[in-house]
């Protein structure tokens, strides 16, 4: 049974869809399996009894997704206001978004998106049929080292560092901060604010593809054509990361590919990511896809990497993170 209430608009898709699959995933935490529906009951049983988090724990530490943000209709009026925009320290981060900040988004979403239509008509240019196979390939790997990377980032930038660090705290980790405390602040962002800095870690890979095309052979451009995909669909999907997060926290008028591609969880589907939304946000770190979150927790990669972490620098992980919170 679903406990958790979602949003008319997605409770209605849930209906429409595969429901008792979703509801599953819920469960387990574990969303890849919604492409195995044929999974036996036994997985089944055995992932069910082993939950990331409860539904429980999903409602009782995060935000109901429809609270009072504009983001739907419905809303709990009496709830006590732990998260969103009328939080104290959610304001004071919101405040701390500057015209500078804006205009390096600025440079890096458009020369970003430049570099990606060139590498485009180059790669059109070079394709041959024969290379398909090694090229879906390399472009799913490049897929699993974006949702890894965007892993990585995301749980460094929650984890560690402190919104009062010279350049980095204001401009990078601010938008960590704010997230947590007012998560579908990232709803009423526009493309600018959302993608800026996605946009500007994937402009060194293109920058690389783009010299590579320029100055290789045909024959060496058709040798390396598995690594080429390789980095050319990772930086697409590192560049792409929060906008598909912001998808992930929109439960209203998405548009109906970007719901197939929640649902089929090509990209981070909505219910997956409410796991990491649980405080105190120590998990399900992966943004892009969300395929390695499961495996991650279980073989406890982000935890044992805190551990070490703390051992070796005494420094308590999310220390920041819970003050803002405190706010
Ligand atoms: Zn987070
Ligand atoms: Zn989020």
């Amino acid at each position: 049974m679903d406990i958790i209430s979602l949003p008319p608009c997605s409770r209605q898709h849930l209906h429409h869809h595969h429901s008792d699959n979703l509801t599953m995933n819920v469960c387990t935490g574990n969303g890849l399996l919604s492409d195995q529906q044929t999974s036996t009951t036994a997985l089944a049983t055995f992932l069910a009894t082993s939950p990331i988090k409860t539904d429980q724990e999903i409602l009782e530490n995060s935000m109901l997704e429809d609270d009072p943000n504009g983001n739907t209709e419905t809303s709990k009026p009496n709830a006590s206001p732990r998260w969103g925009p009328q939080h104290k320290g959610a304001q004071e981060l919101a405040n701390l978004y500057s015209p500078g900040k804006r205009a390096q988004e600025i440079i890096c979403v458009s020369s970003c998106i430049a570099l990606m239509v060139v590498n485009f008509v180059f790669i059109l240019k070079h394709f041959h049929l024969e290379r398909l196979s090694i090229a879906f390939f390399a472009a799913f790997c490049g897929i699993i080292t974006a949702d890894f990377g965007s892993g990585m980032v995301h749980w460094a930038a929650d984890t560690w560092g402190s919104v009062e660090l010279p350049v980095l705290g204001k401009n990078f980790l601010r938008p960590f901060r704010e997230h947590h405390i007012d998560p579908t602040s990232i709803t009423r962002h526009d493309f600018i604010e959302t993608n800026g800095d996605n946009f500007m870690v994937a402009i060194p890979i293109l920058g690389v593809l783009f010299y590579n095309f320029l100055t290789k052979t045909p024959e060496n451009i058709q040798q390396d054509f598995g690594w080429i995909s390789y980095l050319f669909l990772c930086s697409i999907f590192v560049a792409m990361t929060n906008q598909i997060h912001k998808w992930s926290h929109t439960y209203c008028a998405l548009p109906k590919w970007v719901l197939f591609l929640q649902n089929c969880h090509i990209i981070l589907p909505r219910r997956h990511h409410r796991i990491h939304h649980v405080a105190p946000h120590e998990t399900y770190f992966c943004i892009t896809t969300g395929w390695l979150n499961w495996p991650l927790e279980k073989l406890r990669f982000w935890s044992s990497m805190e551990v070490a972490i703390e051992l070796i620098t005494g420094c308590k992980p999310r220390d920041d993170d819970l003050k803002w919170a405190k706010k």
